[in-house]
This record gives C-alpha cells, structure tokens and sequence, in this order.
C-alpha cells in the first residue's frame, strides 16, 4: 500500500537517529573542553541541550532521550575523570541535572509530536499523488471507452455527408449526427479538461483568429437551441472589433460556448443577448476583447453565487434543469484566467444573469492559414507507381471499416489484422509501406505489437500510426516509446489520416477543389422590411415544424409584397434552409423591437 511507504522510509532509519545523537553529544562534551573550557564549572549544560535539541529533531523523542542520557552519564561520570574534580558537587549542581532531564524530554517529545505530524503529512500527499493517478487512469480509461464509439459515429457522418452525390436533406441530418457527436465529445474532454487544468498541464495556444467568424458561427451554432426553445438569442459586435485577433481560439470558444449555453439553459422565456465589443486599456495600451452573455432566466440564489465557478457544483437553491456536470464555469474561469483575462457575472433570482469575461488580444492584420472548412476533396495519391500498401490492426469492426472508407478511395492496398499478434505476422510477411495500430486490443495490445515489429523489422523502417482514444500525455510517451511514430486520437477527423500519410510516405494527393455553395441565395433582416409580422410570425411557425409545403404557401404570399424577398425565401426553402430562414426571422425580430 501507498501510505505504508513513507513510514516504511522512517523505520529504515531508526539507527541513525541513535548515531546522531551519540555523535552530537560527544561533540558537545567535545566543545566543553575546547574551546569552552575557559568556562570551567559554569553552566555545565550549555553545549549539551543543543546537541539533545538536534538529535530530538533529526530522531524524536528516542533520540532526545537517548542524548539527554549520555549527557547526565559524561557529566556525571567521565568530566571528574578528564578534568578530576566533579561537575556535580553540591545540591543546586543535582537540582540543575534534573531540570536539565526534564527539559530535554520535553523537548524530545515535542520533536516526537512534529516527526509525527510530517509523517501524517508525508503519508497524505502521497495518498493524494496515488489518488490522482488513479482518478487519471480512470479517466483515460473512461475517455477512451467512450472515444471508440464515438469515433465510428462521426467519422461515418462526415464520410456520408461529403460522399459524391449526397442530397442536401442527407447532408443536413449527418450535419445534425456529426453536431450532437461532437457535443457529447465536448462533454468527455470538459471531464479530460478539467483534470488537466488540477494537475497543471493545460498549456495557451494562441494563434491568428477570424473573431467575427468564431463570434457569428457560435452564435449560430447556438440560436438553434434557442430557437427550439422558443427564445430569441441576439449577437451585437462591435463596430471597431477587427476581423483578426491574437488568441487561444479553442479556449475563447469553449468559454463562449458555455456561457451562452449556459444562458439558453436556463432561460424559459425571453432572451438571451451576447455582446463582444474591444477596448483598449489606457494603462498599457492592449486591446481586451470585452464578452458579455445576458439573459432573462431564472437567475441565480445568493446562496449559489459563491459557489459556481468550484468544479463540480450545481447551483442546489433550484431544481436541475437539465443534466450538466457542474463544470463548465470552472473551466471558464480557469482558460480565461489563464488568458490573462477576468470573468464574472451578475444574478439576481429571478431576474436573469449577465456573464461577462474580457481577455488581453492582439489585433492582426494577415488572414489565418484555415479558419474555414476547406472544400477540398482527397481523390487518390499522384504519381503512384506500385499501389501503397497499408495495413490497419485494429480489433473493433465499425473501426476497420471507417479507416477502409477513408483509404480506399485512394486506391492503395488494403489489409486488415483483428489483433496486435495478427498484426505482426502480416507485417513480417507482407512488408507493408504503413501500419495503422490502434492500442488497446485483445490477444496482444498495439504497443507490443509495435515492439515486436520493431525487433524484428531489417534495414527498413515501417511507420507505424498508433490510433488511441487516450488523451493523457503519459500515455502518448509510452506508445511512442513502444516504436510508434505517431499518435492519432480518436476520434480523428479523415484529414488526420491524410496527414499521416503525407508525413510519413511523402505522398502528394490528387485534390478535387469543390466549389463553396455560392449559390444559394441569403437572406438579411432587410429583405423583410416590406412583409407585415403577421405573415412573419407564419413563416417563423412553417419554419419550426420544418414543413416546406407550409413554407411554400406563406412566401407565395410573401412573394406578393416583396418579389426578391419572395424569391430568396423560395430558395432557402427549396434548400431546407430552415435554420437560416429562423435566423434571420430573429434578427428581423430584434431589430423591429428596438
Ligand atoms: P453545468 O454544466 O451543470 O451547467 P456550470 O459550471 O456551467 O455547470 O454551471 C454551474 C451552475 O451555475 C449551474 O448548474 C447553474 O445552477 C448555475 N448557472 C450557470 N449559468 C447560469 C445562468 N445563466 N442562469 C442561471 N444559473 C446559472
């Protein structure tokens, strides 16, 4: 057991606590007679209590003991044997020799009480250390269980969505499967977040971000829970907030994401308003991007205010609403402190929240190197004169299959292995040019694997992928040690797998450019200027219950006021546009109330 650890320590050392105070208080009688011997009678003790004060704290009370004994039995029996006249001679010399006794166990048992309680204390840190790696075992555990499900799901959603000749309807439920996957994703890393933020590994990763892009897509991302809801969320940006900023998007986003999910959680009725606005601080002249989330919810209890940013806390003066983990607010105020930046709110019970949080940014004139989704289409490898062979060993089937729809069109051979001892026979026999490895697997796991092909591979060396749902570092040190050369996480995206292949094989891809959809027609609050609320109102309702022949006969009716709007809405709606056209129906709301 852990805790028997630092005791075990102690009692090894028992001996030398004796040694030390043998050897001090032959140092003290040492000292008596040079240099203090000039002292001659007087104060006899005086260079023995130090000695039993050191022994008592290098050793306890045993120790103290033991040196406060040796120093009676010197002064009593061996200084009239050096010196020849006694130290002891009178009756106040005895009455000395017992005060000297007592005080020095005194002492001795007071070190005793302190040896004790860094004991206590040694013993509970290191229950705590084991604690944390057990809770970080765990979690890698857990992560991974629920990574490799989740892995098949959005990888075949986004394969579907982006197949050739996928129809639009398709591509908006994959659409739906790949957002709530990689909801549920977020849920599993805020659990992996947080126990990296305890143990002090989350690093800032800031780089060129469009902001308006991030602030507008969240909050679209976002207006569909609203608006499912029945309630309006608004975003207002600033007229001088730049298009590029320095900063750590993804715990920009995070932040963001939980506020106004937060807000729209919370909230029955009404609205929720975001507003990012940047400030430049007169005191050292940065720029602050300023974000603030207000809504009309319940609000939060003066009893809960104090509590909401501790991990794992959920407000408990009103019912829970919907399942959440309690740790959203403590990882938003770790990032945005970690930024540089601050975050708080205020709430009254009933009246609604208003969040708000600023963080330090530099504003950027270039473009970043990909803010949005690439249009691009990986159609095969060019110039290949022997078809690549790639072997992939992994022990799940949904697993091999999802790497097969990503390889395959590539046109290169493909071999499969259930397990790591599989995967090293194939691999001796038939030298493949790659080696996907997922790691946990029956039989023999991917890191032995690794390493027998490792030992047995020649002169050339095979890459070898390791493909693991483990998040924690510690682990990617161990499989990289086991002879991987890289690690993918899952769940990965089909780009992760490309990259590998571009890294490792030095191959070019032949790319198929697809165009953006610039087609299709948007919609702006402007083009509804002209349509009565009532007919509005209609095509918010249409709109909801994603009724298109519903929607057909209000904008042909619309189309009477106004033929452009008519015409964009008809092809929002032949587009099953929905979230748009509910969008814009909120901007146009916003706007007519104000
Ligand atoms: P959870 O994941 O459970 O929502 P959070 O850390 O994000 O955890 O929030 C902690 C608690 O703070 C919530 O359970 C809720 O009680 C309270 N809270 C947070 N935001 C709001 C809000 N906008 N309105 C009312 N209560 C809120």
């Amino acid at each position: 057991m852990a805790h028997n650890a630092p005791k075990h320590r102690l009692n090894e050392n028992w001996w030398k606590g004796y040694v030390f105070a043998i050897a001090l208080v032959c140092l003290a009688a040492f000292l008596r007679f040079w240099p203090l011997n000039i002292l001659e009678f007087r104060v006899p003790w005086v260079t023995f209590y130090p000695a039993v004060m050191v022994a008592a704290l290098l050793g306890g009370f045993a120790s103290g003991l033991l040196a406060t004994i040796l120093s009676c039995l010197i002064i009593f029996y061996l200084w009239p044997l050096f010196v020849l006249q006694p130290f002891i001679r009178v009756f106040a010399d005895w009455l000395g020799m017992a005060v000297f006794f007592v005080n020095c166990s005194m002492i001795s048992a007071i070190a005793e009480a302190m040896r004790r309680a860094r004991i206590k204390a040694m013993i509970a840190k290191e229950e705590a250390d084991e604690a944390n790696k057990a809770k970080s075992i765990f979690l890698a555990n857990m992560s991974h269980e629920l990574r490799t499900p989740l892995n098949a799901i959005l990888g075949f959603a986004r394969l579907s969505r982006n197949a050739p000749g996928a129809e639009t309807p398709l591509q908006s439920n994959m659409d739906i499967i790949i957002h709530s996957g990689e909801q549920l994703l977020h849920l599993i890393n805020n659990i992996l977040d947080i126990s990296k933020i305890e143990s002090g590994r989350t690093q800032l990763d800031e780089r060129v971000t469009d902001i308006r892009f991030l602030l507008e897509e969240t909050h679209s991302l976002m207006s569909v829970r609203a608006i499912e809801k029945g309630i309006t969320c608004s975003l207002s940006l600033g007229d001088e907030l730049p298009q590029f900023v320095i900063v750590d998007s993804a715990k920009f986003r995070q932040v963001l994401l939980n506020l106004i999910g937060n807000a729209i959680k919370f909230t029955a009725k009404g609205t929720v308003a975001i507003r990012a606005v940047l400030v430049q601080d007169d005191a050292t002249a940065r720029h602050r991007l300023k974000c603030e989330v207000e809504d009309t919810g319940i609000g939060i209890h003066p009893l809960d205010k104090g509590t909401i940013f501790t991990p794992f806390t959920q407000a408990a003066q009103h019912d829970v609403i919907e399942a959440g983990t309690g740790l959203g607010l403590a990882i938003c105020k770790e990032y945005v402190e970690l930024m540089g930046g601050h975050i708080g709110f205020r709430s009254d019970e009933g009246q609604g929240s208003f969040f708000y949080f600023d963080v330090p940014v530099s504003v950027a004139s270039d473009q970043p190197e990909s803010t949005r989704p690439q249009q691009e289409r990986i159609m095969g490898i060019a110039g290949q004169d022997e078809l690549l062979k790639i072997l992939i060993v992994e022990d799940e089937p949904t697993n091999r299959l999802l790497l097969h729809s990503v390889l395959e069109p590539l046109h290169v051979q493909l071999r499969d292995a259930v397990n790591g001892g599989e995967g090293v026979s194939i691999a001796t026999e038939w030298m493949p040019d790659l080696i996907f490895m997922d790691i946990r697997m029956p039989v023999m796991n991917g890191k032995d694997a690794a390493r027998a092909i490792r030992r047995t591979e020649g002169t050339g060396h095979r890459p070898i992928i390791a493909l693991t749902a483990h998040a924690l570092e510690e682990e990617i040190r161990d499989i990289r040690a086991a002879g991987c050369d890289d690690v993918v996480s899952k769940p990965y995206h089909e780009n992760d797998i490309y990259a590998m292949l571009r890294k490792h094989l030095n191959v070019r891809f032949v790319i198929e450019h697809t165009a953006q959809k610039n087609s299709l027609m948007e919609l702006s609050a402007d083009h509804f200027r002209k349509i009565p609320e009532s007919l509005v109102d209609e095509l918010s309702e249409a709109a909801v219950l994603l009724d298109s022949d519903l929607c057909s006969a209000v904008v042909n009716r619309i189309s009477t006021f106004d033929a452009e709007a008519g015409e964009r809405l008809h092809d929002a709606v032949l587009n099953l546009r929905y979230k748009h056209i509910l969008e814009t129906i909120e901007s146009v709301r916003t706007t007519r109330q104000q």
